[in-house]
């Protein structure tokens, strides 16, 4: 089947042909854009170096941290975990480290030091960089992960530090490496910790190629389809001020802050979304365009008419991470006539953001968008795997350059994750509409959405059944999520008992004790005799959604 897209998405493209094999794979309808050559961080640190006029040392620092870790023994495929909220050193402590080819390893500051030991351990970190916050944790944690030997503080008061702890001011005083060595597209640059479809948190890995690649394909997206529609001239899109709320451990953020760094844009980042902090953010530097998640949204929405002066400047709004309430979003655009387009994407941490709207007309648009530039996507019956026909429901799959080459010291898990044609299996539901659009309608794998301080977080519920199943007082545990507020969801525990004494306050207690305080039981605990499971052992997680409330 074609399609004829006439409209000025395109800018002078306006008559572009769009081609959708609805029965097999539906490739990007974007401007092509080839695979970058060069790193990440050749682009960003030419960038910086172009900008020398006005921040004669932003580089520098960055090498300055590179020397700290090579005096430290930091050597290529060495990782550092940076256990921080946002901060505007998160671009010298990524940049620093992979200018000596190492990696940066994303940790939530909520971990507590059952969830930090595993991630350090996993990753074999040897240098993490923490806060006030996370301090404690860390020092406890480490003494387990022989790896660690350097343990860095960031924002330190007078007060004396911990033996052993170096504070960051120190770390920047070091003689900047002369030269960028060991680093190649192939090099390993980045560790998200994410679940994938089923079971653990696994470490997805991303190469200065896959991460090149997600960074590229957004920025020229923006460049190309976004920008000229909302009338910004090219070199504008260079000068606006960008906002980083969310948060940088996760990859939307993450990609976020590396565009805005590739781009030179001047840029505010959020160490944590406070509202009235970001409405007075909004209403000084005057953005055309806002980044944010369905929580953020949802803050922005509940007092449309109060927010409006705030709001003037902005033009459209973007959203990934999980579903938007279409109701919510057209009571917005009621109030906010200047804000012409809310839009979604749609990624995963292994993929980046795999779609990208397209502003085809104005208003809110409750579709994930079409496949960016380096993608094809198609839609599967994920019983016979056959692809469904455009307008029918299945697993969405995805293939293209920014995509993770797999996990983290679990190949195996690799192999659930891709196919033998390298497709993604993405373990969402969706369908694709006349035109070409991913609507995506359910979740098959094990994977809640939480709003965490206004912040979208993934949850895994073998995470949190590992954590309950080690009290000799439960026999078995089931976790599911279930409808919350705010475009995040919470988290039930489905429990058999082993002590009948066990009450409810005792599973969540057992939870708060292990885990980050945004895998804590938020949805009630339920008792029941057995948890259902299919003959291979399986919880049947639908089945307890649909049959309790
Ligand atoms: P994460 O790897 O933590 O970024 O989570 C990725 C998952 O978030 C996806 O597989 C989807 O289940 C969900 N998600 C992301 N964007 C959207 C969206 N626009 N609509 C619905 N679900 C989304």
């Amino acid at each position: 089947m074609r399609c004829k897209v006439s409209s000025n998405v395109w800018g002078a493209q306006s008559d572009l042909e769009v081609k959708l094999v609805f029965q097999e794979m539906i490739k990007s309808p974007c401007t092509p854009i080839p695979i970058p050559e060069g790193t990440v961080i050749d682009r960003i640190l030419r960038t910086l170096k172009e900008q020398s006029i006005s921040n004669p040392d932003k580089a520098a620092i960055a090498l300055s941290f590179a020397g700290f870790l090579s005096s430290r023994g930091f050597k290529a495929g060495d990782r550092v975990t940076l256990a921080l909220p946002n901060s505007i050193e998160w671009p010298v402590l990524h940049l620093g480290t992979w200018a000596l080819g190492g990696s940066v390893v994303g940790s939530s500051t909520a971990c507590k030091i059952y969830d930090t030991v595993y991630q350090l351990q996993d990753s074999s970190s040897s240098v993490v960089v923490t806060t006030e916050q996370m301090l404690e944790t860390m020092i406890e944690a480490a003494k387990e992960c022989p790896s660690v030997h350097t343990i860095v503080y960031l924002r330190s008061s007078e007060n004396r530090l911990p033996d052993g702890v170096i504070d960051y001011k120190d770390t920047i005083t070091y003689d900047p490496i002369e030269k960028i060595t060991q680093v190649t597209m192939d090099t390993v640059c980045l560790i998200i910790y994410s679940s994938g479809t089923t079971g653990q948190p696994k470490g997805v890995i991303h190469t200065h190629r896959t991460l090149h690649c997600g960074v590229e394909q957004f920025r020229s997206h923006w460049l190309h389809e976004i920008y000229p529609v909302l009338g910004g001239r090219e070199e504008e899109w260079f000068t606006d001020h960008q906002i980083v709320t969310t948060s940088c451990q996760h990859g939307y953020g993450f990609t976020l802050l590396n565009v805005f760094l590739v781009t030179a844009s001047p840029v505010v980042i959020m160490r944590a979304f406070d509202g009235d902090v970001y409405l007075k953010v909004v209403e000084k530097y005057k953005p055309r365009m806002l980044f944010v998640t369905p929580p953020i949204f949802a803050f922005l929405a509940k007092d449309p008419k109060g927010i409006a002066a705030s709001l003037a400047s902005v033009q459209m709004i973007f959203c990934v991470a999980a579903p938007l309430g279409q109701e919510l979003s057209d009571a917005f655009m009621a109030h906010h006539p200047n804000v012409k387009y809310i839009v979604q994407g749609f990624g995963m941490t292994e993929i980046f953001a795999s779609h990208l709207p397209l502003l085809l007309e104005e208003g809110a648009n409750a579709s994930g968008g079409v496949p960016g530039a380096y993608f094809e996507q198609k839609i599967i019956d994920p019983g016979t795997l056959i692809p469904c026909k455009q307008g029918h429901r299945g697993e969405v799959l995805v293939r293209g350059a920014p995509q993770t080459i797999g996990y983290l010291n679990k190949p195996e898990a690799g192999k659930s994750l891709f196919d033998d044609e390298g497709w993604v299996h993405t373990g969402d539901i969706g369908y694709i509409n006349e035109r070409g659009f991913l609507y995506i309608v359910d979740r098959m794998k094990e994977l809640i959405k939480v709003n965490y301080m206004k912040q979208i977080v993934s949850v895994f519920p073998a995470e949190i059944e590992g954590a309950i199943l080690g009290s000799s007082r439960i026999r078995d545990v089931a976790i599911v999520g279930i409808p919350g507020i705010d475009g995040g969801e919470l988290i039930r525990a489905y429990v058999v008992k082993s002590d009948n004494t066990l009450t409810e306050k005792d599973v969540e207690a057992t939870v708060a004790d292990k885990l980050a305080e945004f895998k804590w039981i938020t949805g009630g605990v339920i008792f029941l005799d057995a948890i259902p499971r299919n003959a291979a052992g399986k919880i049947l997680r639908r089945e307890l959604r649909d049959n309790t409330n």
